[in-house]
């Protein structure tokens, strides 16, 4: 049984897996929806909603080279069906994101991990969410897992309106849309972060987005109180670098 407010590092063994594309939906203009399947989903695991699973993109100019890395959000594993979901932001750019814009039924892609998962408790009276077009299948899944009795605080930095998604939930949920250039997005998000009417009660604060942008939002939880071990903001794209992941500590 795990004490109050226990975050908890569970490893898993490292398995590639290679999975074929079932199919492909447009969830909104910006973001694709591909649900994966086969055999070689069997035994995976993912305990944590920010888990990330590697996915290992050809180079279509030359298939036999070495592949590039990316780091995505495994958005909803069905393990009856041996079906798992991950939503691509379609931002343009780079070999994962041009990968998903021509993804296909029948295609096939190397998947690694999680590696680990680390479970953050859903006993917190308050969960506060911020992020933006990277984070959302991170906090929708989240959103899904809480329980009835918590609250949700959640701002989202989108570029578009048109790419606000619905979501589904059993907890308290308020949630805040934030819209304009991603260059900007840290400074809407902290302004949004200091004005929140959060409760006074237990608090999780948990961030993740453009690297700059993350590293001013850390700072806004930190003001707003509470234990450091229960603040966590990672950086899951850099502008201008390819393949960014960083864990934002101070
Ligand atoms: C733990 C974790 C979980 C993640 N989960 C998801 C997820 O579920 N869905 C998802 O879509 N992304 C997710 N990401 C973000 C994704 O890994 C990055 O956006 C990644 O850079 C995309 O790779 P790429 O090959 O498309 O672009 P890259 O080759 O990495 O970059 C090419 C260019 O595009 C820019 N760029 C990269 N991403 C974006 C973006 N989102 N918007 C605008 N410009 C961008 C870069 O700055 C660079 O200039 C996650 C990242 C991490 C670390």
């Amino acid at each position: 049984m795990s004490a109050l407010h226990e975050i908890r590092r569970v490893r898993h063994e490292l398995v590639r897996r290679e999975l074929t594309v079932l199919r492909t939906q447009h969830l909104s203009p910006h973001y694709l929806r591909v649900t994966f399947g086969g055999q070689a989903l069997a035994g995976f695991t993912s305990l944590g909603f920010d888990d990330h699973v590697k996915l290992f993109f050809p180079d279509p100019a030359d298939p036999q080279g070495e592949p590039s890395m990316r780091d995505y959000t495994p958005r909803r594993y069905d393990a009856q069906r041996q079906e798992l979901e991950i939503d691509f932001v379609l931002h343009g750019h780079g070999p994962a994101a041009s990968w998903a814009a021509r993804a296909s039924v029948g295609q096939t892609l190397v998947l690694g991990g999680p590696r680990g998962s680390n479970v953050i408790p859903a006993d917190f009276a308050v969960n506060v969410l911020v992020g933006d077009a990277t984070a959302w299948p991170a906090i929708s899944r989240r959103l899904e897992e809480l329980p009835a009795e918590a609250g949700a605080w959640v701002i989202v930095d989108l570029g578009e309106v048109a790419d606000t998604l619905p979501f589904r939930s059993r907890a308290d949920v308020h949630i805040q849309w934030l819209h304009g250039d991603t260059a900007t997005s840290g400074e809407r998000l902290v302004a949004a972060v200091a004005a929140l009417p959060l409760p006074d009660a237990d608090t999780h604060f948990w961030a993740a987005g453009e690297t700059t942008a993350m590293r001013q939002v850390r700072p806004a939880f930190v003001a707003r109180g509470g234990p450091k071990a229960w603040i966590k903001a990672a950086g899951y794209w850099r502008r201008g670098a390819a393949g960014a992941h960083e864990t934002i500590e101070e």
